[in-house]
């Protein structure tokens, strides 16, 4: 993998295992926009990626005629076209209402069970202190809450035996993720190569059909990540902030 400034990644899982990667968004379609391009690369590899989603995505909508009850199904379901495309073997939707989603202990703790469960050595996630992009956009607050539960699930949750001792009972042992990739942070300090994914990248993002129209992802989306890409020396890239756990 092409990463500035950094080494590549290294598992420390057996070679005969596929690497588990999760990524955690609050909206269907986030995924997308953000990281679709590494996750199809990660899978070209040979990883496996697990998608949890925590909102519904039912207030995608300021149409009249599309009240939540009508957009919610419509939304789950172009995520799971969106994740077939790329090749994601699990989408986990936990169906919090969209646009009031709050950083709790019981989301933190859904969280927790599912690292537990999946065991991702890397997991993909927002930045939490992210308020504002420039001076033309407020970073919606479900994007902070997903990340700032996601964060907290991950260290110190997922990896403490005594946190959340239910999930003990349920046979789920601690589990230490090695490597978390933010994303919209204003502090990127690694850029994935996703020149050989960008396509199924722009696929996957107009499966988003409610969302976005196709005329935007070809223009905005490719320039964006072609900006991207300079960072790199290659064609496209998408960029995030690694923490590296040790
Ligand atoms: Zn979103």
């Amino acid at each position: 993998m092409a990463i500035k400034g950094v080494e590549p990644t290294q598992s420390a899982q057996p070679h005969s295992e596929p690497n588990r990667r999760m990524v955690i968004a609050a909206h269907p379609d986030d995924p997308e926009f953000i990281c679709a391009g590494t996750v199809a690369r990660w899978i070209k590899e040979g990883s496996q990626v697990v998608y949890v989603i925590c909102t519904d995505g039912s207030r995608g909508s300021n149409e009249p005629d599309m009240p939540p009850e009508r957009m919610a199904p419509i939304r789950r379901a172009e995520q799971l076209e969106a994740a077939r495309i790329l090749g994601v073997e699990t989408v986990i939707l936990l169906d919090h209402e969209d646009g009031t989603l709050q950083p709790t202990l019981e989301l933190r703790r859904e969280l927790t069970r599912l690292i537990r469960r999946y065991k991702p050595d890397i997991v993909v996630c927002g930045d939490p202190t992210r308020i504002f992009h420039r001076n033309t956009y407020i970073n919606h607050p479900d994007h902070r809450a997903a990340a700032e539960a996601a964060l907290y699930a991950i260290f110190p949750s997922a990896g403490t035996r005594f946190v959340f001792p239910e999930l003990l009972e349920e046979g789920l042992e601690p589990h230490k993720v090695q490597e978390i990739y933010l994303y919209g942070s204003p502090e990127a300090d690694t850029w994935v190569d996703i020149t050989e994914t960008v396509e199924l990248k722009i696929a996957a993002l107009k499966a988003h059909r409610s969302q976005v129209e196709p005329d935007f992802v070809d223009r905005r989306v490719r320039e964006w990540n072609r900006e991207l890409g300079r960072q790199l020396g290659v064609d496209y890239a998408e960029e995030f902030r690694k923490i590296i756990l040790r």
